[in-house]
């Protein structure tokens, strides 16, 4: 969940994280997890939705590449094509620790009836403690 704060740009406000449903290789959304945290999120933002919205989904390629799987191109196709969601947009971020223990990610973003895009992470200092939600079994 997200921010817009510029001309293409947008800041990542909140994330959710589960903590069931995946594999070692495969990353399966569970949709029903995210609408309490979506819902809170819209709560606090006073349902602004221009400024304050669903940005995507994330997920860490900690043993591989960070370019998106077929599994994970059909995933968001599906995402930004739902006409109940009636996004313009939807981004995949992908995020692994690097050799070193810093955080590398790539970003995906995809439109309806569109082909994919590569976006660009900026890395900011954080001057709040984010909040976060936990979903598990
Ligand atoms: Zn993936």
């Amino acid at each position: 969940m997200g921010e817009h704060v510029g001309p293409d740009a947008f800041r990542v406000q909140e994330l959710t994280i589960q903590h069931k449903g995946g594999t070692f290789a495969a990353f399966v959304r569970m949709v029903t997890e995210i609408i309490a945290p979506l819902r809170a999120f819209f709560e606090t933002t006073k349902h602004h939705y221009t400024k304050f919205n669903y940005l995507g989904e994330w997920h860490s390629h900690h043993s591989f590449m960070l370019a998106p799987s077929n599994q994970d191109h059909a995933t968001m196709y599906n995402i930004v094509m739902d006409p109940q969601l009636g996004a313009h947009f939807v981004v995949l971020l992908l995020v692994k620790l690097g050799d070193r223990g810093q955080l590398e990610g790539s970003v995906t973003v995809y439109q309806p009836n569109k082909g994919v895009f590569a976006g660009s992470i900026v890395q900011e200092r954080s001057t709040k403690t984010m909040s976060k939600y936990e979903i598990s079994a």
